[in-house]
């Protein structure tokens, strides 16, 4: 049985899809303002590995994820700058062209680390008529309220806000930490539509009932998920950080306006960090995945790396972890690749030995909310147990390779040379005529030549030694 843990319920749930086998997923995507760094990359492979999971499970998914080239803005209090202007400003072009850019470099990215792409991209701005109508709706319900500044969301009036976090009050204090704009009522409230500034003109405005500009980071999430999903659907992704505003402003429009909870299930990865504290531009010691290509590592390993720790714990990043990564995945490619040597080239049809106990210990693994260290621990004891045939753990790898997706099944077997083949039939035919005498010295000019031949139930094999 599937379990994840549920933010919403902080325990681990059996999950029910709304409809039979089927699972609709909404994952919150980038601000496509920079390139992704491998902490945001982390997420996105949780993500994968979640989907991955599901989809092993005999689920079908429809998975949406947005691109928000406008309204997140460089604080989460809504001060600051849009992302998207500030990052046009510094490269010198059009918001556009930033927004174009860091969309290509992060699907090539996500291409680069085996994550799936999901089935519908939506962009921040070709949704903005419907964030206008979803402001409308909680307009006309009375959760709006306008300021200077823009429009707001009135978490006051919603008795259920906040109810991700466990129903701890949040503890966003009015000009503590982060700027409060002023005349928010209650420091929880949030921009659902700001104002252009009247001194100057933005590339990305749009004209709205309440005036010109543009809508803020939480509705866009809301507005495609149920376009794509409907309402409710059945999961919900991004990091932890989201558990505190993002989330909840989310889960909060959708309530107030119809009633009902956004998604049944939250799922929330950890973060990834560095020795000395967060990742973060502010910060200042940004990663990306170019910057670990160019030192020559292959982007899997950094995949390698996340299935290691699970995804609700912290993974501390350095180099030496990664090198250790590195040179596990060439261990497993090595492996593989042995394995791949054995041929069933004389037999047709599937392999004859049980394969239960691994294929379901590994499956009770990721079944328990995605537990990706234990099933790659357990790939290991399967390679190193000499009890299983080289063809069944080669069968198992690639198995397995479709949640770990490290291109175990892109590993390409030796081919058996064709005088081999041609000799193992031979024999065969001796074996078949009970001409034991010629069948074994057949047998002894294959292994001369460097080959064995195994006979199972469905026949022999030829493999190599
Ligand atoms: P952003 O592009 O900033 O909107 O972030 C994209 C995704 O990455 C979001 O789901 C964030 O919650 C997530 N994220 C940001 N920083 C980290 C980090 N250090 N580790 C893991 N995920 C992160
Ligand atoms: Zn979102």
């Amino acid at each position: 049985m599937l379990k994840f843990y549920n933010t919403l319920i902080r325990k681990k749930q059996i999950f029910k899809p709304l409809k039979n086998k089927r699972a609709g997923l909404y994952t919150c995507g980038p601000t496509v303002y920079w390139f992704a760094h491998i902490g945001n990359l982390r997420t996105y492979i949780f993500e994968d590995i979640l989907k991955r999971v599901l989809e092993y499970n005999g689920y079908k998914i429809k998975h949406t994820m947005n691109i928000t080239d406008v309204g997140h803005l460089t604080s989460d209090a809504d001060t600051g700058e849009d992302k998207l202007e500030k990052g046009a400003k510094r490269e010198k072009k059009t918001v556009w062209e930033i927004a174009e850019f860091y969309t290509t470099a992060f699907k090539k990215d996500l291409k680069q680390l085996n994550i799936k792409p999901p089935n519908v991209w939506v962009k921040a701005t070709a949704t903005i008529k419907e964030q206008i109508d979803l402001i409308k709706i909680l307009e006309k319900k009375g959760f709006t309220y306008k300021i200077q500044d823009g429009i707001y969301f009135d978490t006051s009036k919603l008795k259920t806000y906040g109810r991700l976090r466990g129903n701890k009050k949040i503890t966003l204090k009015a000009g503590t930490r982060v700027a409060m704009v002023c005349g928010k009522k209650n420091p929880t409230d949030f921009a659902l539509w700001k104002f252009s500034p009247k001194e100057t003109k933005r590339q990305m405005e749009w004209n709205s009932p309440w005036g010109i500009g543009f809508p803020g980071w939480h509705t866009e999430c809301v507005v495609m998920g149920i376009k794509n999903l409907g309402i409710p659907f059945d999961i919900h992704c991004g990091a932890i950080d989201h558990i505190s505003i993002h989330h909840p402003n989310e889960i909060a429009q959708a309530e107030a306006a119809f009633g009902k909870i956004l998604a049944n299930f939250w799922l929330h990865g950890e973060f990834l960090v560095l020795k000395d504290g967060r990742m973060g531009k502010s910060e200042g010691n940004i990663i990306t995945l170019e910057n670990l290509i160019k030192r020559g590592f292959n982007p899997l390993a950094f995949r390698y790396l996340c299935l290691g720790v699970h995804y609700r714990s912290k993974l501390t990043f350095s180099i030496e972890a990664l090198k250790g990564a590195q040179n596990s995945l060439n261990n497993l490619y090595q492996k593989i690749t042995k394995l791949g040597e054995v041929c069933p080239p004389l037999i047709c049809g599937r392999s004859v030995l049980p394969q239960i106990d691994y294929r379901k210990k590994f499956l009770n693994f990721i079944q328990d909310d995605l537990n990706m260290p234990k099933a790659l621990a357990l790939m290991w004891q399967m390679i190193k147990d000499k009890k299983i045939s080289p063809q069944e753990k080669y069968k198992l790898l690639k198995d397995f390779d479709r949640v770990f997706s490290l291109d175990l099944r892109k590993i390409k077997s030796e081919k058996i040379p064709q005088e081999i083949k041609k000799l193992a039939e031979q024999r065969e035919k001796f074996r078949r005529q009970k001409n034991w005498q010629k069948s074994d010295e057949i047998r002894a000019k294959i292994k001369k030549m460097g080959y064995q031949i195994e006979d199972t139930k469905k026949g022999p094999k030829a493999l190599k030694k």
